[in-house]
């Protein structure tokens, strides 16, 4: 019944799905502990890829839907979102404007990584020196355009909206079945910050139903835990209600992991660092400074405190983000 809801919502093809998963064996050597799989979610292959292609998926079928000729979102100067918005806007022919906070940033920051990306992608960068979700710079951007006639369809930040999260209910779906020729998996880890991959996975695991059952651990980037699950499970709850499902999530279900966050969003420190050269050493592969170097960093923490067994098997979600690596050159020296 869900499932047949999920499957009638319009969608766009944006991503390359399914996304694979790959066994770390040099990592979990390493380590002697658990074993690492990872799902490579970085490889969605629209201009460089990320999570955020999956929401965008159902966002941009609705944007098209209600006759919008153009999409406005908001992030951070090095937004992944923003980026891949960009990118989704114009395979779908619509035009991209991006609102980005900018506060103390520099005028390199404004060129490199994803900026430049969002550059090449032709997109209108409007700046503001203001750094919260409902800028008002939003409204200012969208009044504008409405005057010069155009038709804007809104984005919420990160893609997280009942509609958004609709690619990560999908997502699991999608890993479940993988998961069936793997045989198990005990846990999933994965970087959360807007709410939205954390709230569609949720979801999607009741959808599976009990093979699905494995913990679900959300590694926050930028929020204290208790906020950010009050976030999750008010997004799952919304993403339930848009399925017609009689379903919410139990807040102490939903597990968040808040130790790492450090000096702040975006601010790279050992833990990142140290994350993101031994995963590119022992197995050739790339995560990011702000999201997944982070939560990668925190899952191995954890693997050195014990924290899962030995037998265990952990799938970490690479949710994107690489771009970011070229605008972090000094911090990751
Ligand atoms: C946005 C983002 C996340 C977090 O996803 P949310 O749905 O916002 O919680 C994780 N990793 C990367 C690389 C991202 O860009």
């Amino acid at each position: 019944m869900s499932r047949k809801k999920l499957d009638s919502l319009p969608r766009v093809s944006l991503a390359q799905l399914p996304t694979p998963i790959e066994f770390l064996p040099n990592l979990s050597n390493y380590f002697g502990g658990p074993e690492i799989y990872i799902k490579r979610d970085d490889q969605t292959g629209l201009a460089t890829g990320g999570n955020k292609t999956r929401k965008l998926e159902y966002l941009m079928a609705s944007a098209l839907e209600s006759g919008a000729d153009c999409v406005i979102t908001a992030g951070s100067t090095q937004s992944n979102h923003a980026r891949q918005t960009a990118a989704a806007a114009r395979k779908c022919g619509v035009e991209p404007h991006l609102v980005l906070f900018s506060p103390g940033a520099k005028a390199p920051e404004k060129q490199r990584g994803n900026v430049l990306i969002d550059r090449l992608l032709g997109a209108h960068i409007h700046w503001t020196d203001e750094c919260s979700p409902y800028t008002e710079k939003l409204t200012e951007v969208e009044e504008a355009l409405h005057q010069a006639g155009k038709k804007p369809y809104l984005i919420p930040y990160g893609g997280s909206n009942a509609t958004g999260i609709m690619g990560f209910v999908s997502a699991m779906l999608e890993a479940a079945e993988q998961i069936e020729g793997i045989g198990r998996m005990e846990t999933h880890v994965f970087a959360t910050s807007s709410g939205g991959t954390q709230a569609g996975m949720l979801l999607g695991a009741e959808l599976v139903g009990k093979t699905g059952k494995a913990d679900l651990v959300g590694i926050s980037v930028d929020k204290k835990e208790d906020s950010l699950r009050e976030r999750v499970a008010q997004l799952a709850s919304e993403g339930a209600e848009l399925l017609e499902m009689d379903w919410a999530p139990d807040p102490a279900s939903i597990i968040i992991n808040d130790s790492y966050l450090g000096g702040g969003y975006a601010v790279v420190s050992n833990l990142e660092r140290d994350a993101i050269r031994l995963l590119a050493e022992k197995e050739g592969i790339l995560v990011d400074p702000v999201y997944t170097g982070r939560a990668l960093g925190g899952l191995l923490d954890m693997v050195r405190h014990g924290t899962f067994k030995m037998s265990e098997r952990i799938l970490f979600w690479h949710t994107g983000g690489t771009a970011a690596l070229f605008a972090f050159e000094e911090a990751l020296q």
